[in-house]
């Protein structure tokens, strides 16, 4: 398919690189691709960044009909822009959109599509140490239409946004909350797919995390609330003696690509890397036992978010001294170091745009 491009007529001023925070600016042009069930995905096109016009009975404002993706474009010291693993978000996207009945995308020409995009925009690829261009593709259902179906028009958008250091005040230890009173997502649902949705499941019991002074909810599965699932927007990965655990994808999980990393990197090493069920009570018992080493999340926007305290109804867990364990320190620099291109990719991980 062709790609439209309109320019935008005025530019921007850029953002100072060291004073990038998280998702507040966005870059002078977004990609834009409508599908209806005649044509399918048709009329692609690179736009000046703006607001859309929606009907307000579109079908997304209502039932949430929605998929997205996160991903980041970095500035190695050559000046170059790579990205980390695309092809696995748009793989993921591809799930989520099997998931909540939108038509699929062709993989190839979103990488395709979203490189011309950052080529476009690659001034806007910020170079101060660990800053990054945040990429978020995005899905929404667009028929003007009240009533409880799947959408039969559909817009696909990506949205830049230059981002700062996660840990601008040095790489920093977070305190979560096991909570037993709310789920996010149960097996059978949508927890496996990246939508809306589940960040709306998530806000009530997160911001009785936030009163009670954590930064965020490690959930239980929503069955028996027994097992441990994730945190927040991170997947969770325990080191219980010489074993590094993560819980095993179960349906109810979002597949994180730093998840991947983490677990192919631990195996590239020669670690005991472990995906499978894991209560909270196993996590409790070996942190009585002296056994629970390190606790820290995966995801994108932080790669690596050590924890350094965790509370399961009245029990404070301190973990480790509370400070930055060796474990979270030495994938945190691997995976950056693959990211930014300062360091060999034995896995064929980064992709030039
Ligand atoms: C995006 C996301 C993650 C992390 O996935 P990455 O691909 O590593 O960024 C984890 N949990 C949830 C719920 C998410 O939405």
């Amino acid at each position: 398919m062709e790609i439209t491009i309109t320019k935008a007529q005025t530019l921007k001023s850029k953002p100072d690189d060291s004073k990038l925070g998280f998702g507040t600016l966005f870059t002078d042009h977004m990609f834009n691709m409508d599908c209806d069930l005649g044509k399918g995905w048709n009329n692609p096109r690179i736009e000046p960044y703006g607001p859309f016009q929606l009907d307000p009975s579109t079908m997304v404002l209502h039932y949430g009909q929605a998929i997205f993706e996160g991903l980041k474009g970095y500035r190695t010291p050559d000046g170059e822009i790579q990205l980390f693993r695309p092809r696995e978000n748009f793989a993921r996207l591809n799930r989520s959109a099997r998931g909540l009945c939108i038509p699929e995308l062709d993989e190839g020409f979103l990488l395709e599509s979203l490189k011309e995009l950052l080529r476009m925009e690659k001034d806007w690829v910020p170079s101060a140490p660990e800053t990054s261009l945040y990429i978020r593709p995005t899905v929404i259902s667009t028929d003007p239409f009240l009533g409880v179906r799947a959408s039969h028009t559909y817009r696909y958008f990506v949205i830049l946004s230059p981002v700062g250091a996660y840990y601008a005040e040095g790489f920093n230890p977070v305190r979560i909350l096991v909570t037993k009173d709310h789920v996010r997502a149960v097996r059978g649902g949508l927890g496996e797919f990246k939508t809306p949705g589940n960040y709306a499941a998530s806000l009530y019991a997160g911001e009785m995390a936030h009163r009670e002074g954590f930064a965020q909810v490690l959930w239980l599965d929503g069955v028996e609330q027994k097992y441990v699932e994730e945190v927040g927007s991170m997947n969770i990965f325990f080191v219980i003696d010489d074993e590094i655990v993560t819980p095993m994808l179960n349906g109810s999980i979002l597949p994180g690509v730093t998840r991947d990393s983490v677990l192919a990197l631990a195996k590239h090493w020669g670690m005991k890397a472990t995906e499978r069920r894991i209560t909270i009570d196993e996590v409790a018992d070996a942190h009585a036992g002296g056994a629970l080493k390190e606790v820290f999340g995966s995801g994108t926007a932080a790669v690596i978010s050590p924890v350094g305290e965790m509370k399961y109804g009245d029990k404070l867990f301190k973990i480790g001294d509370g400070g930055v364990g060796p474990m979270s320190q030495k994938f945190f620099e691997a995976i950056k170091d693959i990211q930014y291109g300062h360091a060999e990719d034995p896995f064929g991980w980064v992709e030039k745009i």
